[in-house]
């Protein structure tokens, strides 16, 4: 496995629609497993190989839900359903974050690495993650939805403030382990 160079906003291949997958071939798996430790060599939960200057439609994504890695190949988003709203990063947007908004469920269907098809049923961060992946095989940015942008200070805010949350859950429910994963929501995610 290598770890494959990450473009960055303002290259020209960022911003292509990339083709649909038709060989289910070594190339391919190679192509998957260089994603999956590029992903993970710089802590993103998710990466589309346009972002890796392979325009094709394909992406990994690893929310550390326990789940592990999840590997979609030509997916097609269905059944979208609800709003959420939530912060967002970019592997190839450095050191910036968002505010965007998302649907709170989905249905995505793909293929996985030897060409059979599947669906997958995701809500929350999952059906983010997809829909940020989704997006970067069809040239779009997070930076072009958002909401708005988030400064340095605002992060510093969120962060001290859903401290301030878990601080006060634990001590009125000192028993809910939980709490620590709730925290995790706030941060920035890089894709
Ligand atoms: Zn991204």
């Amino acid at each position: 496995m290598a770890i494959r160079k990450v473009l960055e906003i303002g290259d020209p291949k960022l911003r292509e629609v990339a083709k649909e997958v038709k060989k289910f071939d070594i190339r391919l798996h190679k192509l998957l497993d260089d994603m999956a430790h590029t992903m993970q060599q710089k802590e993103g939960v998710g990466l589309a190989a346009p972002q890796v200057g392979i325009l094709r439609r394909v992406a990994v994504i690893d929310i550390n839900d326990g789940e592990g890695l999840r590997e979609l190949i030509n997916p097609v988003i269905m059944n979208e359903e609800g709003e959420q709203q939530g912060q967002e990063g970019c592997l190839s947007v450095p050191g910036r974050a968002g505010l965007v908004t998302r649907p709170q469920k989905l249905t995505v269907k793909a293929k996985d690495r030897h060409g059979k098809e599947f669906k997958l049923e995701a809500e929350g961060f999952l059906a983010r993650a997809i829909c940020h992946e989704y997006d970067h095989l069809n040239g779009r940015l997070y930076v072009d939805i958002m909401d708005r942008e988030l400064t340095q200070e605002d992060l510093e805010r969120m962060a001290t403030e859903a401290k301030r949350r878990v601080y006060r859950r634990a001590n009125t429910n000192n028993k809910n382990v939980d709490e620590g994963d709730n925290a995790v929501e706030d941060e920035t995610h890089n894709e």
